[in-house]
């Protein structure tokens, strides 16, 4: 199994390659070149594997150049239950609510309490295995641009890994204070954090322009009958968690829709009606910051997917995008959207309404981002009609985002610290509050760097002792 560039397909990598390398040079993203296909048999054998079991199976089908051993190791020592609470890492809440029932996945019970976790507890081990088939072993540099729970969850998973050094940028106005804490108090000697005085975009721009910038030598671096259709509704920002449910399908898990959930960053559910992807629009900041995206990265590979991988066509709309600040698929694409895709959005007032209405009604307390989900596959179901089993994809622990959760299931004045309103939303909801939140409290704060936008590269040459 190997591995394509989205914007140029003579460019073929394995996967410690991909992972190693982490970007194609010439900007484009790694794709599979194609998809491991499992029958309805296969799937029923996998259900009856735990979590790991299904970790290793899938995986070991993806990374090629890795042997049973290594993954084995890697999945092993990243999915424990010390470090997601349980055996099973991603447990599944059963909700009804109105007219609509869902099968809530939780992904947060890992150490940052928000998806990415999922990702990215695994990945260290992945990428130092990678480092040492691909680079002999030099040493590796992340950069990341997070929007608040990617930043966290690399830094806790990357921290004293040997051969490893790790700076994350943030938008210094964009992230909630609890996220913002989680960061700054990180621990870990290969560890850096900064703010930057922009938003998200410009933070994974900055990156990425980083990652493609020749000058800089460094390491660069994813209650059914089996076989019933359902539907995967994700609150969505840079299309990861997304096109992960699609290449499952691609897999063979039968899919019929995933409904694509945005907040007022709504880039995406217009791309999705229209066709037209334009990002020349008001950014907002909002409740929901880990979406608050308006060039949604990953959208490249489902592109390249959806235009039958043609490269050219994805670098030209990604060209367009960058130069014109919009591109629109042709009408083949647009066919494929809609076959598969449906978007919504949902602003503020909502996102808080719908956490009061799910607590107070079916009580159960969820996050911001997860309740935009919730809000935009009930549109879905009221518009279409359609009740096909729903997996809703729920993204971070509520105290990652206390405000808001708090200001939408009471109506009496909140305290003005933030461990004050976590202890509140526990005592009103008799909730626990999750370890690695609540150790924050009384942890150091270590990084207050602040940057301008075009000062990135020179931070990550600063943090790294090399002189420009
Ligand atoms: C990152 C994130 C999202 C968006 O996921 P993408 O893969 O970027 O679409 C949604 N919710 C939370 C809590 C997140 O951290």
């Amino acid at each position: 199994m190997n591995y394509n560039s989205t914007r140029d397909k003579s460019r073929v990598v394995t996967a410690s390659q991909a992972i190693a390398q982490g970007i194609s040079e010439e900007g484009g993203l790694f794709v599979p070149q194609e998809f491991p296909k499992y029958s309805l048999e296969e799937i029923k054998a996998m259900c009856e594997l735990d979590y790991r079991g299904r970790a290793k199976k899938i995986m070991g089908d993806f990374l090629g150049d890795f042997t049973a051993e290594e993954i084995s190791e890697s999945v092993d020592s990243a999915y424990t239950a010390e470090k997601f609470g349980s055996d099973n890492p991603s447990p599944i809440s059963y909700i009804e609510n109105g007219n609509t029932k869902m099968a809530v996945l939780e992904l947060w019970h890992g150490p940052t309490c928000a998806f990415k976790d999922m990702a990215l507890q695994i990945l260290p081990h992945l990428l130092t295995k990678s480092v040492k088939k691909a680079y002999n072993g030099k040493e590796a540099v992340i950069l990341v641009a997070t929007s608040g729970d990617t930043g966290k969850a690399a830094l806790e998973g990357f921290k004293d890994v040997d051969g490893v050094k790790i700076m994350v940028f943030y938008p210094v106005d964009g992230v909630s204070p609890m996220q913002k804490r989680q960061m700054a108090t990180q621990k870990g000697n290969n560890v850096n954090v900064a703010a930057i005085k922009g938003n998200f975009d410009d933070a994974q721009t900055g990156v990425k322009k980083i990652f493609t910038n020749a000058d800089i030598d460094m390491v660069k671096e994813g209650k059914i009958e089996a076989g019933e259709n359902v539907n995967v509704a994700v609150p969505t920002g840079n299309f990861g968690n997304i096109l992960a449910a699609f290449y499952a399908m691609n897999m063979g898990l039968p899919v019929k829709k995933f409904i694509c959930a945005s907040n007022s960053n709504n880039v995406l559910t217009d791309f999705i009606k229209t066709g037209t992807y334009d990002k020349m629009r008001k950014f907002y900041t909002t409740m929901s910051p880990s979406m608050d995206i308006l060039v949604s990265s990953n959208l490249e590979r489902l592109l390249y997917h959806m235009t039958g991988e043609n490269a050219e066509k994805v670098a030209g709309f990604m060209k367009a995008l960058s130069s014109e600040g919009k591109y629109t698929v042709d009408e083949d694409v647009k066919a494929k959207l809609d076959k598969y895709f449906w978007g919504g959005f949902c602003d503020d007032e909502n996102t808080q309404k719908t956490i009061k209405d799910l607590y107070e009604n079916e009580n159960y307390l969820c996050d911001t981002h997860t309740a935009v989900a919730v809000k935009v596959y009930q549109q879905y179901v009221s518009e279409t009609g359609d009740n096909t089993p729903v997996i809703l994809a729920s993204t971070a622990s509520p105290y990652k985002f206390a405000q808001s959760v708090l200001t939408a299931v009471t109506d009496e004045k909140l305290p003005e610290d933030e461990f004050a309103m976590v202890d509140e939303l526990s005592a009103k909801t008799k909730t626990a509050i999750p370890a690695p939140l609540a150790e924050l409290k009384n942890a150091e704060v270590r990084f207050t760097f602040e940057c301008e936008v075009d000062e990135m590269p020179k931070a990550v040459l600063d943090s790294l002792g090399i002189k420009a």
